[in-house]
């Protein structure tokens, strides 16, 4: 089992760097779009003031180099020297009109800087066709000194409008990364199930070893009591019988784990509610288990406080609980000594099993109340078990809407407190 989680695991940390690295893969090729559309914008922006110089005649030497009087200030602004006052209605109409005609559909902001007043003379926002951001923005906008006359160029949406442009890239590796999870979760779920059903597999293997042996054990020794003078044998007899009442308590042992199993798989466990005295149904769950009890020479002390122990509750699901508990401070302890005691703590009745048995270390006291699972180190491998008692008895503290902890050091031993409400 602690194989198969561990290939669990690996399955899990592969998917998951899997992933990472086309993710990563997925990014850097976002990028380096976004960086071609970028430069794709520059150039067709680029063009547009070209062929815009062309047309409008701004600047004296018209054989000067565009570039020369072409400043990109940022990313977002442009300065086109003047040398000339324009006609200010054929200069924007010119102006989005050489923007559509090379594809730059995001909205401008144009001016007209005068170096002698040091301001915009005339502002302009330029609406175009495709613009997805059609807001105009009331920012004023900042002044470039400059000791020429230009015309700034200021698209306030460059960065979403080139996102836009990207749509498709983005929707391609949006909808890939979903295909990615959904396959990871998939493996993950198959793989889980497959885990289970080994477990199970497992755990079907395991309980039929443990009936096959006290069964054969006693068809053995129901043998020899068949015998014609076996009541002769006094001594015999009685050693036989003896080995049948043993096996058959171990056999009831395991019929109720199985009964526990058959409920933990059920998500609800139907409650038949009683009030009863906890204390005398301690006595009576110490006295069920003192075969195990004598047989590790083992001692089990109580301390029930001044208080009514009567509570409203499933009492036979409480005495398994209590069952389960005993015997693991049992199982788990080489020379038993036990202590349980009871108390109130308004609104809530408190039973504590105390062990001084080998412990739990404190990564696994959480998962100790989870299904199959089992501490398989050590010592512990001795001891028998299907790692289903404790969640049992969890769920049944769960339904009762209760509590259940562990207080435990390795070596020292360990405290298991139900906490039930009393009415
Ligand atoms: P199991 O059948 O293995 O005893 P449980 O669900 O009852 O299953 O317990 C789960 C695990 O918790 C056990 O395998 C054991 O390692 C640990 N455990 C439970 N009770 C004790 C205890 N009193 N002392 C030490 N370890 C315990």
């Amino acid at each position: 089992m602690v194989i198969r989680s561990k290939t669990l695991r690996l399955v899990i940390l592969t998917s998951t760097v899997l992933i990472t690295i086309i993710v990563a893969i997925q990014l850097v090729w976002l990028q380096k779009v976004y960086l071609y559309e970028e430069k794709q914008f520059n150039i067709n922006v680029s063009k547009s003031i070209r062929s815009f110089y062309t047309d409008m005649q701004l600047v004296n030497d018209a054989t000067d180099n565009v570039q020369k009087v072409i400043e990109n200030v940022n990313q977002d602004v442009y300065l086109l020297k003047i040398d000339c006052s324009p006609n200010l209605e054929q200069l924007w109409v010119n102006l989005k009109g050489e923007l559509i005609d090379f594809d730059v559909y995001t909205d401008c902001r144009a001016a007209i800087y005068s170096v002698i007043e040091n301001k915009y003379i005339a502002e302009q926002y330029i609406d175009l066709p495709d613009s997805y951001f059609p807001s105009q923005s009331k920012k004023a906008l900042p002044v470039y000194k400059r000791d020429y006359d230009y015309i700034i160029l200021y698209f306030p949406h460059r960065g979403q409008y080139i996102v836009n442009q990207m749509k498709f890239w983005i929707g391609s590796s949006g909808l890939l990364l979903l295909v990615l999870i959904g396959f990871g979760f998939s493996i993950f779920y198959l793989y889980r199930q497959k885990f289970f059903n080994e477990t199970q597999k497992d755990f079907v293997n395991n309980f039929t070893h443990e009936f096959k042996t006290p069964l054969a054990v006693i068809k053995i020794a129901a043998d020899v009591l068949h015998q014609k003078n076996i009541i002769e044998k006094p001594e015999k007899l009685k050693n036989y019988a003896g080995i049948i009442q043993e096996q058959t308590a171990h056999l009831q042992s395991q019929v109720q784990k199985l009964l526990e199993i058959a409920y933990t798989d059920r998500s609800h466990l139907p409650l038949t509610k009683e009030r009863f005295d906890v204390n005398l149904l301690i006595a009576e769950s110490i006295e069920d288990l003192q075969p195990l009890i004598e047989q590790k020479k083992g001692i089990v002390k109580t301390s029930f406080g001044q208080c009514d122990a009567i509570i409203n509750a499933d009492k036979a699901y409480l005495r398994l609980c209590l069952i389960n508990l005993i015997e693991n401070a049992i199982k788990y302890a080489a020379v038993p000594v036990i202590d349980i005691s009871t108390k109130i703590d308004p609104p809530l009745f408190c039973i504590a099993v105390k062990d001084n048995g080998i412990g739990i270390a404190i990564e696994h006291q959480k998962k100790i109340f989870e299904r199959f699972y089992r501490i398989t180190d050590g010592e512990r491998h001795s001891s028998k078990g299907f790692g289903l008692g404790l969640n049992f008895v969890k769920k049944v503290i769960d339904t009762h809407k209760g509590k259940i902890e562990v207080i435990s050091e390795p070596g020292k031993g360990s405290t298991f407190i139900i906490k039930l409400p009393c009415k």
